[in-house]
């Protein structure tokens, strides 16, 4: 087991399930002590467990990062809690994929949201301890379909090509602090986000994927754990595609 990310803390969203888990697993068992935070405390606490068990240390957070009230004491309790945040990674995101001309407002609200808005104010919340410490990592999930478009995902891709422009003007912003901020761009994931999809969907996607099978939770989470090292230290306002070749 590495120990790179030793006494550095690390709060990532959405970290119940799916890739969030995941990357709080992987930069726990770097030796990072671990925030996880996401609406739902049960399945926080199993997570929670599962860093025990693997020797991390973890603390979680009930967090709504569509609420800038939830964000803001978030950010105070994380402080108080884990002390500065060094590496913060911004995974929660959620879909409502419609068709562009059925579309209602508020599944184009509730996206952006979530997806962009929550990572602005949580980002804007804990920067200051990094700029203090002049060491950071800013890491946003984004996705392939930022980068490409989606039909039927107009509010979804918007929020996460505008995840990017926001990690390269952080990035910009950032630099001379010894903050880096990038953006990780997953493709097609197994996790109860696809789920969703049928067959025939699914079928399609992989058929889309030159490496000829679905990531995992584990490929995004070893990028994230990369962005998050003293090793990556020279890389900032970049988009790392972890997607199978789907889009390259
Ligand atoms: P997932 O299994 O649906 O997990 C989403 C996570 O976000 C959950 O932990 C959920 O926890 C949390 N979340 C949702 N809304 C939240 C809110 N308002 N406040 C706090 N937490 C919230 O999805 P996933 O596949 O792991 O996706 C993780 C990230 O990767 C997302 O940003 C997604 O857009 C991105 N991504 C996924 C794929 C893929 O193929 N799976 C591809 C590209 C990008 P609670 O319900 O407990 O709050």
């Amino acid at each position: 087991m590495t120990q790179s990310l030793e006494g550095k803390n690390a709060l990532v969203t959405g970290a119940s399930q799916g890739i969030g888990r995941a990357c709080a697993l992987a930069l726990a068992k770097a030796g990072a002590k671990v925030g996880i935070a996401a609406r739902n405390a049960g399945k926080l606490q199993a997570v929670a467990a599962e860093i025990a068990a693997a020797g991390g240390a973890a603390e979680t957070f009930v967090l709504d990062v569509s609420s800038e009230e939830s964000i803001k004491a978030v950010a105070k309790e994380a402080l108080a809690r884990l002390g500065t945040v060094h590496i913060l990674v911004n995974n929660a995101g959620i879909t409502r994929d419609m068709l562009l001309l059925r579309m209602k407002r508020s599944d184009w609200d509730d996206v952006l949201q979530t997806n962009l808005t929550g990572t602005f104010l949580l980002t804007q919340a804990l920067v200051s301890g990094m700029m203090k410490a002049r060491w950071g990592r800013i890491i946003n999930i984004s996705s392939v379909v930022g980068e490409t478009g989606q039909a039927g995902q107009a509010n979804y891709s918007a929020s996460k090509a505008g995840m990017i422009g926001f990690t390269k003007s952080v990035a910009r912003e950032l630099a001379s602090r010894g903050i880096t901020a990038n953006a990780v761009a997953p493709g097609y994931i197994e996790t109860a986000m696809t789920a969703v999809l049928d067959e025939k969907q699914r079928d399609a996607m992989l058929g889309q994927i030159p490496l000829g099978r679905p990531g995992t939770d584990d490929d995004i989470a070893a990028a994230v754990r990369f962005l998050a090292s003293d090793e990556a230290g020279y890389i900032t306002g970049h988009v790392l595609d972890v997607n199978g070749g789907m889009y390259m």
